[in-house]
């Protein structure tokens, strides 16, 4: 689903359509229809779901965080295409040359590098937003590991659009994620050049990488030195549940002799 679509070679917005119309998808040319209700965010939906359009397989998870992304910039643009690398953008700020780009399903690590390499190569810098459906869960794929060397949040936004884009603090091992503490929201109004620095050791990779950084993230904390506060509150969290885990073992141990 998405929220243009093509009128008399038009882009058309989903609450200026009507119902029962046919438009046409300005990815695949499919045709779609609108769709509105009192509970959903009006869009257009394929009368054929397609699987190599990129808009037909978006979900209303996708759309909330696209348009509550969109309502943070005035000047950004929804679903704005880009000929000459044949990709349509979920927001862009063109204005300031970067990319929002949400991440609901699995994704081929080849095929987020093509995007990465796309945009960047017209001069733009891409933010990527994963979703916590398929993403920041303890296997990382791929993409992920490579995407979080990016400029990269997560979010957990519900179909009704409630939810933050979030950073976090974080321990991996190889393709493990074996710890995480509670979601640091970011504000990506804030987002601007990250300052080279010799960071610590918990942000140290991804600041040899990171283009950008917001208010809220790892970074900025940081910056603001609070960041000392998560973590001492990270480790006391960890360090009561291996105290739990070792009186539990200690009961169970106990109550098999
Ligand atoms: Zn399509």
């Amino acid at each position: 689903m998405q929220v243009y679509a093509i009128d008399e070679k038009e882009l058309l917005f989903a609450a200026e359509a009507v119902k029962g119309k046919n438009y046409s998808c300005p990815e695949c040319r499919g045709v779609v229809r609108l769709r509105r209700g009192e509970q959903r965010q009006p869009h257009f939906f394929h009368l054929k779901l397609n699987p190599s359009c990129r808009l037909s397989k978006k979900g209303m998870i996708h759309l909330q965080l696209q348009i509550f992304i969109k309502n943070l910039f005035e000047l950004a643009e929804m679903e704005k295409p880009f000929p000459e690398i044949g990709r349509i953008a979920d927001v862009a700020d063109v204005v300031n040359k970067r990319i929002f780009e949400i991440q609901f399903s699995p994704m081929s690590l080849d095929e987020a590098k093509a995007r990465c390499d796309d945009y960047e190569g017209l001069g733009y810098q891409v933010i990527w937003i994963l979703h916590d459906q398929t993403y920041n869960q303890k296997q990382i794929s791929p993409s992920e590991r490579f995407l979080r060397t990016k400029t990269c949040y997560f979010s957990n936004m519900d179909v009704r659009g409630k939810g933050v884009i979030y950073d976090q603090f974080e321990q991996i091992r190889g393709k493990r994620r074996w710890r995480k503490a509670d979601p640091l929201p970011v504000d990506l109004r804030g987002l601007q050049p990250l300052p080279k620095a010799k960071w610590p050791v918990v942000v140290e990779q991804r600041g040899q990488t990171w283009p950008l950084y917001c208010e809220g993230d790892l970074f900025d904390l940081i910056l603001k030195e609070k960041f000392s506060f998560i973590k001492q509150k990270f480790n006391l969290v960890i360090r009561l549940r291996e105290f739990y885990l070792t009186c539990l073992h200690e009961l169970l141990a106990r109550s098999s002799r």
